[in-house]
């Protein structure tokens, strides 16, 4: 099986910035897209919020920062992501062209717009609905045109929307917006804004181009029609983790959840970007974030490395494998040190907790335990409750 060392799955700004860092930490990188590197900010007309760069278009920056990953000689491979998978404390990278083992994965796969799913919404993509103000507004000069949602990027689109269209309608499916005060005073203080609430869209319609939506009021259960020629779907994000759902830790939206080292809940596993819990979601912070989980990843694999070298390699040695976040390992593990102070004896110390991955891969499942190995091959094995089980293990 195709071996690597870190393998990225995602070529937006987190995936690529990510890519960028790990090349210059000595990393062996390996991206893979199913699609065009760039990722959402290629449906994006202008990014001006990206220091340094006044104004580019979205593909602009992706292209960027692609041409910049490939100075540092990251290889990019096409393909899809199948699943994810654990195998005796490997981790299996599944994808539509074979497998590849990952010493460490980076999960930045982004985020999507949620869709209505109602009839007319697929069909009529890109022929008036759509999921972008900023791409297609224009093309609705002089136009009636609904917003579907109700949080900040609803009522906040709607206004951007008003420097074309004739009017504008907002139809979100309860009575109040889910968006903060300030936007909300803003968009309702415009004269071509007209909310509509407590309803939903049955279906939108028309004949190759979209003509009208019918909707639903949820409260009296009636139907009408609302003639409009264009329709901005901002009814929120989704993760992107068809292939990863249920494989690491994620909150009640499905977003992952990380720590600030970007670590998931399975070793080993980064998450960066849109596709993880997190405050702002924006192109400087998923670089961010994939700056942060390149430097995870690199101090873990140099950890698995530098544990495999201490344990494969000698003709002979001993190893305890304790759990730091029991009191009673913690403490033999300590007294274990104390003990080798001053002496030719040496038995490496590993914390089976954050190395579950080394653990596993020798087969200790009861902690703690004492391995002697020789040249990499076990000769006995000890489950060990005091420094004199050690001790006498040692001889
Ligand atoms: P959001 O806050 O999750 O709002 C989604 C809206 O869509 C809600 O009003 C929700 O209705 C509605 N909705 C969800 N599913 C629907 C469905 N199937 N049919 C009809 N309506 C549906 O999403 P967002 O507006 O994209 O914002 C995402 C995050 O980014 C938020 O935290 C937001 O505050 C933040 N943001 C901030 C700014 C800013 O600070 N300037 C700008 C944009 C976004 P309910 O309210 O009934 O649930």
């Amino acid at each position: 099986m195709e071996k690597r060392e870190l393998v990225i799955i995602g070529a937006g700004p987190a995936g690529m910035t990510a890519a960028i860092y790990g090349r210059r930490a000595g990393l062996d990188v390996l991206v893979l897209e199913k699609g065009i590197p760039g990722g959402q900010i290629n449906t994006t007309d202008e990014i001006e919020n990206w220091p340094g760069v006044l104004m580019a278009t979205g593909p602009e920056l992706g292209e960027a920062f692609r041409k910049h990953a490939e100075k540092f000689n990251t290889e990019f491979r096409s393909t899809s992501v199948e699943r994810l998978e654990l195998r005796e404390g490997t981790k299996v990278v599944v994808t539509d062209q074979g497998e590849i083992e990952a010493e460490a994965i980076l999960l930045a796969t982004g985020a999507s717009f949620r869709k209505l799913g109602c009839p007319g919404e697929a069909e009529l993509t890109g022929k008036g609905v759509s999921y972008c103000a900023v791409c297609d507004g224009a093309f609705f000069e002089d136009e009636v045109v609904a917003v579907i949602g109700g949080g900040n990027t609803a009522v906040e689109e709607a206004v951007y929307l008003t420097q074309f269209a004739s009017k504008v309608y907002i139809i979100h499916r309860r009575d109040e917006f889910r968006a903060d005060r300030a936007a909300i005073d803003h968009a309702l203080s415009n004269p071509k804004i007209e909310p509509i609430y407590n309803s939903v869209v049955e279906s939108i319609e028309g004949d190759g181009l979209v003509e009208k939506l019918v909707l639903k009021n949820v409260k009296s259960g009636e139907t009408s029609d609302l003639d409009v020629a264009g329709v901005f779907v901002f009814v929120g994000t989704v993760p992107n983790d068809d292939a990863f759902k249920g494989f690491v830790k994620t909150t009640r939206g499905g977003w992952i959840d990380t720590n600030h080292r970007m670590e998931t809940s399975v070793e080993g596993v980064f998450a960066a970007g849109d596709v993880r819990e997190k405050f702002l979601r924006q192109v400087v912070t998923a670089a961010g974030d994939g700056a942060v989980a390149a430097m995870s990843a690199y101090g873990y694999i140099s950890q698995q490395q530098h544990l495999r070298h201490k344990l494969l390699e000698p003709q002979e040695v001993f190893a305890l494998f304790y759990s730091s976040i029991d009191e009673k390992h913690a403490h033999l593990a300590g007294e274990v040190e104390n003990w080798m102070e001053g002496k030719d004896a040496h038995i490496v110390l590993i914390d089976a907790y954050k190395n579950a991955g080394v653990a596993q891969k020798m087969g200790v499942s009861e902690l703690p335990a004492l391995l002697h190995l020789r040249k990499g091959s076990e000769v006995a094995r000890k489950k060990c409750q005091s420094l004199e089980d050690v001790t006498t293990q040692i001889g």
